[in-house]
């Protein structure tokens, strides 16, 4: 097959998902000549076509229904509400057909030469792209971003079949709503479909090995959050291991060790336990790349030990979020510019999970302080006196602000509601701006709104809640 050449660039990305495809903006705008490649006929990646915002649309919706349904209290009688689930999934499609569109745009506003295929580095300098007419394009280039992202993990036993044994990518272009799923893992991905089929009216349960559902966040907030979605109706099972999985009568058996020794029955079985840097088949054994537990490994310029070769997003060992990888991008994209670059601080990444309740958070847990030999200073307070809360009936939840007793500076930011997602941004520039609680009890905030919470956990630092 004969290869044809283009180039040279200075930069060729691999991979078109948010780590890519900010890169390449940034780089387009610093005036670099940039290519990215993706292999799938479409830009956006993981998180545009089966991550973050997928699984955002039909959490909204999902709420919106619940809303509806419970509008009657409000004295808003809607008659014959009813879930148009094929309609539903149509309305995602949209919204993500026209996010791809834009990242489309984009790539043209920034003069980024766009290759489709499947993009591998035939050594330094030379990325190879493999057409689906196998045609090869060589691109030459100054430097390579190597931005491929990840997939979902498989154990052996409960590897996905694509019809009932499921991952994100069948879960969100589900034909019908299922009776019931069982969904193994207890982390971001897991809850957040637990508390989107739940709302549909599946029968859910959700099978977590860790003592707590969402590991990273903060025990007591994870706590509540378990109690919650119970009252919704989600059985959950923590400090359970999942022992196999066989094919029954109208869908699986899901046998439980550890915990709970229950067997559950669903029709579907959504595995949703981690997932899996893509770095096989790239060509790194052509450079001195280096790869240690499946992650490539990357300095704090996220250049990897082949100088030239950065590697971004969910290839590397930070993170594996959208804004990290975006972040990670401009970064990149910075650097091979030759400009004066700022390592990024992992501490202050702001975790967001979007179910029914949100839990969001940035900076250290309460027992990730302790262990550090913080003395703390820990101040809480409730939504359910916030006014704001009252009218949107949205009381539950809590604000729970960590702070070192020394000189109060707040080291992490917990909130439990429905719109907490929302709220957290100022707690990063809280932790950034490495500011006191006692400053931030000071910081007015606008009445009525649900950030008045955070003010209030502030003042709940010195025992002194106005609402309490
Ligand atoms: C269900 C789910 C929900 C999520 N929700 C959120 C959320 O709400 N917020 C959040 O921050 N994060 C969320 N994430 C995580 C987020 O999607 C990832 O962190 C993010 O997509 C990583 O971006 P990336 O650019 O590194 O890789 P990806 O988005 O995975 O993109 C990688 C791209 O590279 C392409 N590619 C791979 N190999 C090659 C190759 N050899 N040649 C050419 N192209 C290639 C792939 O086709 C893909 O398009 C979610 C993930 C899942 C699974």
């Amino acid at each position: 097959m004969a290869e044809t050449k283009q180039g040279p660039f200075d930069v060729v990305v691999i991979g078109s998902g948010p780590g890519g495809y900010v890169a390449a903006i940034r780089a387009g705008q610093l005036g670099l000549r940039a290519a990215i490649v993706e292999k799938d006929d479409k830009l956006g990646g993981t998180c545009l076509w089966r991550g973050c915002i997928p699984t955002k649309v039909l959490l909204h919706n999902a709420y919106l229904y619940e809303q509806i349904l419970d509008s009657k209290k409000l004295g808003i009688e809607v008659e014959g509400v009813k879930l148009n689930f094929p309609q539903l999934m149509k309305s995602k499609d949209d919204i993500l057909r026209r996010q791809g569109n834009g990242v489309a745009y984009l790539m043209k506003k920034n003069k980024v030469q766009v290759f489709t295929g499947y993009g591998k580095i035939r050594k330094p300098g030379l990325v190879e792209v493999a057409g689906a007419d196998k045609a090869v394009t060589l691109l030459e280039t100054r430097a390579v971003i190597i931005a491929t992202g990840s997939e979902a993990k498989a154990f052996p036993g409960m590897e996905p079949d694509g019809k009932g044994i499921i991952t994100n990518i069948e879960a969100l272009t589900l034909d019908a709503v299922p009776k019931s799923m069982v969904i193994i893992g207890g982390g971001a991905v897991g809850i957040e479909f637990a508390s989107i089929y739940r709302s549909f009216g599946s029968e859910v349960a959700v099978v977590e090995m860790l003592p707590q559902i969402l590991p990273l966040e903060d025990e007591e907030v994870s706590k509540e959050l378990e109690k919650i979605l119970k009252k919704r109706g989600i059985k959950i099972h923590t400090g359970s291991k999942t022992e196999a999985i066989k094919a029954a009568k109208g869908g699986y058996e899901v046998k439980l060790g550890g915990a709970s020794s229950e067997t559950l029955t669903a029709e579907k079985v959504l595995v949703a336990v981690g997932r899996k840097p893509n770095v096989e088949n790239l060509g790194l054994e052509n450079t001195k790349v280096k790869v240690e537990k499946g992650f490539i490994q990357v300095g704090v310029d996220m250049q990897t030990a082949e100088p030239g070769i950065f590697a971004i997003g969910d290839v590397v060992p930070t993170p594996l979020l959208a804004h990290v990888a975006s972040a990670e991008g401009i970064l990149a994209a910075d650097r091979i510019k030759g400009l004066e670059t700022h390592p990024i601080n992992y501490n202050r990444i702001p975790n967001v999970t979007y179910c029914d309740p949100q839990v969001a958070s940035v900076g250290l847990t309460e027992k990730k302080a302790r262990e550090k030999g913080h003395d703390l200073k820990i101040g809480k307070f409730p939504f359910a006196p916030v006014g704001k809360a009252r009218i949107e009936h949205e009381e539950d939840g809590f604000v729970k602000i960590i702070a070192d007793s020394k000189y109060g500076e707040i080291l992490g930011v917990h909130i439990l509601h429905a719109k907490a997602g929302e709220m957290i941004p100022e707690a990063v520039a809280i932790l950034n701006g490495e500011m006191t609680a006692e400053a931030l009890s000071h910081t007015i905030h606008p009445h009525p709104t649900l950030s008045e919470a955070i003010m209030e956990a502030a003042h709940a630092i010195y025992g002194q809640p106005i609402h309490m």
